[in-house]
């Protein structure tokens, strides 16, 4: 296998690179979790999107550049390291986009794909509720025919990231009794919802609960066939897990951050500490390149990429835990409390580790129930 960067690859990390130091606000934008900052977000993606820099991997009728995984890669490993801001659209371009890539009309893709781009939609993922959380299969929200065609949603959703202001939602809604097979995959704008927020620790909404009290959709709303919804979702999981949700660029500037403060401290065996989260963020690197190598040569990566899941949310944690040690009190007035924050629901969220630690045990080791 060849390790190096082709010459390529390395001119787009420089295009990357030389247009992000130009570009990255400063100073950072308010919390997305605000209205002015969700405005001031969304403008972002939008600069983003202009310099064709918001979805490159994606084909270029929908506003990539038919790049590679592995440029993607490079792209997420200089976008986190020049402190740019966390992306608003990503539960529509990482979590929908994909299903809409394989399991969309022509249409569908051409309809959504470019104002996800472009963050003039900003989509929202409606799985979770509060009955069906890791057991998703139990949920009860339901779609069912509208006279004169189309369906009416109804049903409760709940943790549902950035909903708070977002323009749509994407969830699965029961339209038969059958377990798995009863599950259909709904589109939805949010404008007719009722969206309540709900605040993080930090006190910011940056969840909502949504009701839906018989929201009209039309067809194309449906994503595939009616009773498909849940291998589409499934589908989709394991891009989340494996790769798209949180890429290793994010965790090298943390461990790169956690570095120099560990130095700064004058501490060796904090230093050591912070050497060794530096080395896993590095093995999560060379991991999924070699993930995206698999997936670029047509394989799955299915039920293994609940091991990344459990590797990175858990370095995240130990990463910040270790800098809220450093600071003491000091942490306050740093990023590093926010980001702690927001490490301590790595864990919960994309499917809780303790499902993801069965998944492995049964589909990967091939351990008995
Ligand atoms: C920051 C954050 C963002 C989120 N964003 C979204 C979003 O945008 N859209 C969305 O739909 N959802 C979202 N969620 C919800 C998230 O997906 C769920 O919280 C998660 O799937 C767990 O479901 P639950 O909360 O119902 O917990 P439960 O399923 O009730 O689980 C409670 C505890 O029991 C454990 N447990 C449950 N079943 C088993 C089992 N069979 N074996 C072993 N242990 C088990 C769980 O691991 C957990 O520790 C988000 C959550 C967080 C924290």
């Amino acid at each position: 296998m060849d390790l190096d960067f082709s010459p390529a690859e390395r001119d787009f990390r420089a295009e990357v690179r030389d247009w992000l130091s130009a570009n990255v606000p400063d100073p950072p934008l308010p919390s997305m979790d605000t209205a002015e900052g969700f405005q001031a977000h969304r403008a972002w993606e939008a600069r983003l999107a202009a310099a064709r820099l918001s979805v490159v991997s994606w084909p270029e009728e929908y506003g990539g550049r038919g790049a590679s995984l592995i440029d993607w890669l490079i792209f997420e490993e200089e976008y986190w390291a020049a402190g740019a801001p966390a992306r608003v659209t990503q539960n529509g371009i990482f979590l929908l986009a994909p299903c809409l890539m394989r399991f969309g009309t022509p249409e569908q893709r051409a309809r959504w794909l470019p104002r996800m781009a472009s963050g003039a939609d900003v989509w929202a993922q409606a799985w979770s509720e509060p009955e069906a959380g890791s057991d998703l299969a139990a949920l009860t929200s339901r779609a069912e025919p509208a006279p004169g065609g189309g369906w009416l949603l109804h049903g409760h959703k709940t943790w549902s990231s950035r909903a708070a202001h977002a323009t749509h939602g994407f969830g699965l809604f029961r339209t038969s009794g059958a377990r798995h097979q009863g599950l259909t995959y709904v589109m939805f704008p949010l404008d007719e919802v009722a969206v309540r927020p709900i605040a993080q620790l930090d006190g910011l909404p940056g969840f909502a609960e949504l009701h839906l009290d018989g929201v009209r959709v039309e067809e194309s709303m449906v994503l595939g066939e009616a009773g498909q919804g849940w291998s589409i979702a499934m589908a989709t999981t394991s891009s989340e897990r494996g790769l798209t949700l949180r890429s290793p660029g994010r965790f090298l500037a943390t461990a790169d951050r956690l570095l120099a403060l560990a130095r700064a401290s004058g501490d060796p065996a904090a230093a050591d500490r912070a050497a060794r989260c530096w080395t896993e963020a590095e093995a999560y690197r060379l991991h999924t390149y070699a993930t995206a190598r698999r997936i670029m040569a047509g394989e799955e990566t299915g039920a293994a990429a609940s091991l990344g899941k459990i590797f990175w949310s858990e370095l995240d944690l130990r990463m910040h835990a270790l800098a809220l040690e450093l600071l003491g009190e000091r942490a306050g007035e740093t990023p590093w409390l926010d980001g702690f924050l927001f490490a301590l629901a790595g864990p919960i969220y994309a499917g809780t580790n303790e499902i993801q630690r069965t998944i492995v045990a049964e589909r990967v080791l091939g351990l008995p129930r």
